[in-house]
């Protein structure tokens, strides 16, 4: 087994060099373990790629197992769309999909092992009492009355849990641990509880549910794995993984990592709140496009190497920290800039007359389909008498530095000619109906012949040739950096997350794939919305706007 390949380095693929090294391993196996009870947001997305990248850099093999152990919040839908987003973001699994639920035998037949090490007991105190009894960080946790059951009385009693003997929180199954412990996680931690609800994947075969912390490292060790990597929050736990692996009858004892979780400014990562959101109708639903969800980023059209791209820059390590949302723009960004084509629409339309032009002028002007990659082709876009600018593109009154169009003044209509602004037409309320322009013909893609300086480009669309078109802009969902601090999260929703605008784009969208990102130039990176477009009606959602430097586009 050879060392990574590509790849930046990192804490875990240090320790994967020095295990293969050493021969501790000759292969490397890490899995990605989703509890089904939500979509996955972009938090899994780092936690997708470490594990993924780790097994081709490797050549080694990397599982896709769900944690599928409380039926409760669990269900079907939940495993389709994790097992879409997995293949969407580029990966595949390697072999079957796994579920912790295919080893529900095995870990009983180890609770039963445990059982008779004397090392697990039934517990018959209530949910609160065993609570209460687990004392705090500065208390000691005190024994239950029922701890010191024989062996003989915890396998019937288990095996009555198994068969329904008991009610949903009657009884449990417990590790016989440590209720002094300076580790809450191993006061005697359950290990089995009582649900009588039936599982998406063995149905109604149980009415006891491991917990995670004794599932999971099962699971773990049942498949082989060599490197179980999860995040922060769980490095209490390992010590149950390792104390569970360490008496059980098992041949192999993968080592639990773990690495610090992604954290976004004006983002929640967390599914309990992102369902929240979901069933309070805050949002459309888990892919609505605000969501950092892979549904909803996948719908708002950035794409999966945008998404792949920045959680390579962001690393990993151990280090607790919030990332700018500049830091995922700028992927995006990049990516689309290199490689979606431009067109042009107009947001918030206003009305221009070229008056030198006859009633019937129509030129089809040839322009290029990206401005640095002609393997983009070129395509036709009409210009006639009538078109529509952007209401922010002109000004009744002379401003300075406004490089746009003023009356008396020149802009350049992009890819078109230069125009004139020589007066206005106004409704009976005052409000300008109409710019009315000169268009000097002698500056088709060329400036003017006595060299006058024409600062300004704007975007145009033909008001005969374009089509009507909705555009949904975004902001973030919440107006706080860290939304999860706030003491609710319904104090925080930003009002303008979603704000819609009727205008118009060329009528080459028509042919605008679902979710194929275009630039629509000047106003940012958009693609159709896959839910609300219709054949009738073009909705665009804006992926991301432009930045700043890129504002400026020359002819
Ligand atoms: P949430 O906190 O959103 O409910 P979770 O940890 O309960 O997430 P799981 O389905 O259990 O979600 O997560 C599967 C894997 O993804 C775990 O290994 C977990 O550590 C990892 N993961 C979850 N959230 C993040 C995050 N924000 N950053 C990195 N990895 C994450
Ligand atoms: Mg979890």
């Amino acid at each position: 087994m050879s060392k990574a390949l590509s790849c930046q380095t990192n804490f875990i693929r240090q320790i994967i060099d020095e295990d293969l090294a050493r021969g501790v391993h000759t292969i490397v196996r890490t899995r990605f373990p989703p509890e089904p009870n939500g979509y996955l947001h972009i938090g899994h997305a780092k936690s997708i790629c470490l594990n993924f990248n780790i097994a081709i850099d490797y050549r080694g093999q990397c599982h896709l197992r769900f944690d599928d152990t409380n039926p409760v919040n669990e269900n079907m839908d939940f495993i389709e769309s994790i097992k879409n987003d997995v293949t969407w973001l580029g990966f595949q699994w390697y072999g079957t999909v796994r579920y912790a639920s295919d080893f529900f035998e095995q870990q009983y037949e180890y609770a039963v092992e445990l059982i008779k090490k004397g090392l697990a007991y039934v517990d018959e105190l209530s949910p609160d009492l065993i609570r209460e009894y687990r004392g705090s960080l500065t208390v000691a946790g005190q024994d239950s009355p029922y701890r010191n059951r024989s062996v003989v009385d915890n396998l019937n009693l288990f095996s009555q849990m198994r068969n329904g003997c008991f009610s949903e929180g009657a009884a449990c199954l417990r590790a016989k641990i440590n209720m002094a412990s300076s580790f809450m996680i191993l006061r005697d931690p359950v290990l089995y509880r009582i649900k009588f609800s039936d599982h998406h994947q063995t149905g109604s075969k149980w009415c006891i549910y491991p917990m995670y912390d004794f599932a999971h490292c099962i699971s773990d060790a049942l498949e082989g794995i060599t490197h179980s990597l999860c995040t922060l929050e769980f490095q209490d736990n390992r010590r149950l993984y390792d104390w569970v692996l360490n008496n059980i009858t098992i041949s192999t004892h993968p080592k639990q990592y773990e690495f610090s979780r992604l954290n976004l400014e004006y983002t929640i990562l967390s599914k309990r709140h992102l369902k929240r959101l979901v069933s309070e109708k805050l949002v459309e639903g888990w892919d609505d496009p605000r969501m950092l969800t892979l549904a909803g980023m996948r719908r708002r059209g950035y794409t999966a190497a945008s998404i792949r791209e920045f959680c390579r820059r962001i690393g990993i390590s151990k280090q607790e920290a919030i990332i700018e949302m500049t830091a995922l723009e700028s992927c995006i960004r990049e990516d689309l800039n290199e490689n979606a084509p431009r067109a042009m629409a107009v947001l918030n339309a206003i009305k221009v007359f070229i008056i030198n032009l006859p009633d019937d002028y129509e030129e089809m002007l040839s322009m290029p389909c990206h401005p640095n990659k002609h393997t983009m082709g070129r395509r036709i876009v009409p210009f006639t008498k009538e078109i529509y600018i952007d209401r922010s593109d002109f000004s009744e009154e002379t401003q300075k530095n406004y490089k746009r169009l003023m009356i008396g003044k020149e802009v350049r209509l992009r890819h078109a000619y230069v125009i004139k602004a020589e007066g206005v037409e106004k409704d009976g309320q005052g409000n300008i109906t109409c710019v009315l322009c000169t268009c000097d013909m002698n500056t088709f893609n060329k400036n003017p012949l006595d060299s006058r300086k024409i600062k300004g480009v704007i975007h145009w669309v033909s008001t005969k040739y374009s089509l009507a078109a909705e555009f949904r802009l975004y902001e973030p969902l919440f107006t706080s950096l860290n939304p999860a601090a706030a003491e609710d999260l319904l104090t925080t929703i930003n009002p303008n997350s979603l704000v819609v605008q009727k205008g118009f784009v060329e009528q080459n969208m028509q042919y605008a794939q679902t979710s194929s990102p275009y630039q629509f130039e000047r106003e940012g990176y958009f693609c159709t919305d896959s839910v609300h477009s219709t054949p009738n009606k073009l909705v665009f959602n804006r992926i991301v706007s432009l930045r700043h430097s890129l504002l400026k586009c020359n002819v």
